[in-house]
């Protein structure tokens, strides 16, 4: 069964939830903010399904919703940001303007974020930049989900990456996507839906095909994208956000061996470039390639499902499962 529920009155369930573990209200309407907007715009695999795992993350103590992000200048145009054990949303939130003002001054400015956890979508990190009119791009590494380079165990994450175009007068152009062939977030709704997964989505235990979602998801290992060329990526986004960033390798995460912890205490590194200081004429010149893409047959360009659900959602509301938003309330009370 559905229930339609309007976003505003999500947004504060979801930040009550948060609250109730012990987070400020202001931070808890940051994360409620990321989890809420991915429900609203249709990333289902990581809006309010991922609540538990927030949660129980939090209640076991393997998150610290009280942690304050400790922020460096590393370098002229690099923010260095220790977490310290909590959300990663937090700590961009806390670097967001300074990260802006010296990508203004400098061209171009990095961010990196160690000691965090990260459980959403990406996009929700970058579209604002782009909206200010930076290129952004950002990845994240997770616990081993995946094998690399024709391996038969998980051993990298489902590490995703995400990139930000900003337009002129128009939506920016945001893809979104994890470096293997499906999230686990949408691996865990096909095995709660007891729905086989695709063949080339994941591996049993012995590295054979399967297509049994909580096998897959318990003892075997999804599959990169593209095969050894998904690895690869997989590869840079460790590097990026994990050996650059001084952040833990998805396979230095304990996560998966401590009860009640579900996100992995990994990195994440953000870059933003300012189009207007390229010395091209980039407004026109991405416009240009847009409209060459679409006549050659694109039916849409990446974000726009997301633009549409969202102006849907804030028409008439979401419809969200109902047994969901029982749990959630059931959160926001305890
Ligand atoms: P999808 O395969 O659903 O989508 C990937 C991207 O391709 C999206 O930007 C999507 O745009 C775009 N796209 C899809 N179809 C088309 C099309 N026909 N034309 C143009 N563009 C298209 O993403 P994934 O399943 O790989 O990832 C889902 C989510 O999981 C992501 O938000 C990712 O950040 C998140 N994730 C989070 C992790 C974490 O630990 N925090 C780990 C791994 C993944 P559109 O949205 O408009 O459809």
């Amino acid at each position: 069964m559905q229930t339609t529920v309007l976003v505003e009155a999500l947004t504060e369930l979801v930040a009550a939830a948060f609250v109730n573990c012990g987070m400020a209200e202001g931070d808890a309407r940051t994360m409620a903010d990321v989890v809420v907007a991915a429900e609203r715009d249709g990333t289902r695999s990581h809006g309010i399904q991922r609540m538990r795992g927030y949660v129980e993350s939090m209640e076991s103590g393997w998150v610290d919703p009280r942690a304050e992000p400790r922020i460096e200048r590393s370098a002229t145009a690099m923010l260095s940001v220790d977490a310290g054990n909590g959300f990663a949303q937090i700590a961009l939130s806390r670097a967001k303007s300074d990260l802006m003002m010296l990508a203004r001054q400098h061209g171009m400015a990095a961010l990196t974020t160690r000691n965090s956890h990260h459980f959403a979508a990406l996009w929700p990190d970058i579209e604002p930049f782009a909206e200010a009119g930076f290129i952004a791009l950002t990845v994240l590494n997770t616990r081993p989900w995946t094998t690399a380079w024709d391996g038969t165990k998980k051993v990298l994450g489902t590490n995703p990456m995400a990139f930000a175009c900003p337009r002129a007068g128009a939506n920016p152009v945001v893809w979104d996507q994890a470096s293997s062939t499906m999230s686990q977030g949408d691996v865990l709704l096909h095995a709660t839906a007891r729905r086989p997964l695709p063949l080339g989505a994941g591996v049993d235990a012995d590295g054979q095909p399967s297509t049994d979602a909580a096998a897959v998801l318990r003892e075997g290992a999804l599959l990169p994208f593209a095969g050894t060329k998904g690895s690869s990526i997989a590869f840079m986004v460790e590097i990026l956000a994990a050996a650059f960033g001084g952040g833990r390798f998805g396979f230095e995460d304990r996560s998966a061996s401590v009860p009640g912890a579900v996100t992995t205490n990994g990195g994440q590194f953000l870059l933003l470039l300012d189009p207007s200081m390229s010395g091209s004429d980039f407004a026109a010149r991405v416009e240009s390639l847009l409209a060459t893409i679409l006549a050659s047959g694109s039916k849409r360009l990446p974000g726009d499902r997301r633009y549409a659900k969202r102006q849907e959602a804030e028409t008439v509301g979401i419809s969200v499962p109902s047994n969901l938003l029982e749990e959630l309330n059931g959160y926001g009370r305890r």
